[in-house]
């Protein structure tokens, strides 16, 4: 049988990269509700169709909370405060800046998806005074429903985790990598992955003893204690195994090319040779300013 989400939060399939089972927004909340993660602004119509579809009305719709500012999850943001000039959008204080002035993010997602940039739609900044921001833990309200932001470094350094007090329901966001068709496969994109921090994240959300995790890519998951020790070994294994083949090729695309070969059976579920080049290419940036750092 297949996880369910618990009460109070409902999963909308929001139709990232013209895929049902890639990108999941969640509703949360009973009295005003929050989007988490809304996508790309190509999940905009997708999302107030699913309100109409299910006689909810946009007025409830009273915040955004968002796990990181990369734009498969945040892209929607800015379309949705046009549309409701009231809505708080929760966030990374180290995000904020990007969102009100979207320049150089944009840039930086054009340099890590190259060819598919354009499937990250369009972008909106979004008005100093829309913008909640987090620092460090923070509790808030949506309505009667409580939930604990808490930082998770190291998928990136603007990143946050969710934690629903009612239900014990976890947003990891990407922090605790991609699950598809029940599978746990590593997001270790450029230009920011950090494997330590990583690893730390991942303890602290084990520690919140979270009772199911929702990820963004894709639905719930059971058993949060065990997947999130299994990612562990599996971004271990892999951060691991671009290091010893980058070390055997000099040339980037002969790596790329040995490792896309060895990962076959990660190409499924909507993860693409491209989401697998930019899982590298983020390994090998993280190897750059390690070593670096170190001069
Ligand atoms: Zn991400």
């Amino acid at each position: 049988m297949k996880a369910e989400t618990p009460e109070g939060i409902t999963l909308i399939r929001n139709g990232l990269f013209d895929n049902g089972d890639y990108g999941s927004t969640y509703l949360v909340g009973h009295d005003q509700l929050a989007l988490v993660d809304p996508g790309t602004s190509y999940s905009v119509p997708v999302l107030l169709e699913w309100f109409e579809e299910h006689s909810l009305s946009l007025s409830n719709l009273k915040y955004i909370l968002l796990t990181h500012i990369h734009l498969d999850h945040a892209g929607a943001a800015g379309h949705l405060v046009e549309k409701l000039p009231n809505l708080k959008v929760y966030l990374h204080r180290k995000g904020a800046p990007h969102l009100r002035d979207p320049a150089e993010l944009l840039e930086s997602v054009r340099e890590a998806t190259g060819d598919r940039f354009s499937e990250y739609g369009e972008f909106k900044p979004i008005p100093e005074e829309n913008l909640e921001t987090i620092g460090g833990e923070k509790t808030f309200n949506i309505g009667s429903k409580e939930i604990v932001a808490f930082p998770t470094p190291g998928h990136a350094p603007h990143h946050l985790a969710y934690y629903d007090n009612e239900t014990g329901g976890l947003f990891p966001g990407d922090s605790a990598g991609l699950y598809l068709g029940g599978r746990l496969i590593p997001s270790t994109p450029p230009p920011t992955f950090n494997l330590e921090k990583s690893l730390d994240s991942l303890t602290r959300m084990k520690e919140s003893n979270p009772s199911i995790l929702l990820y963004p890519h894709f639905g719930p998951g059971e058993n949060p204690g065990e997947l999130i020790d299994d990612y562990k070994r599996k971004l271990r294994d892999w951060v691991e195994q671009v290091d010893k083949l980058r070390s055997r090729y000099e040339e980037e695309e002969k790596l790329v090319t040995e490792i896309i070969e060895t990962k076959r059976d990660w190409i499924r579920n909507g993860f693409s040779v491209e989401e697998l080049k930019m899982n590298i290419r983020g390994v090998l940036k993280y190897f750059s300013w390690r070593e670096d750092d170190q001069k």
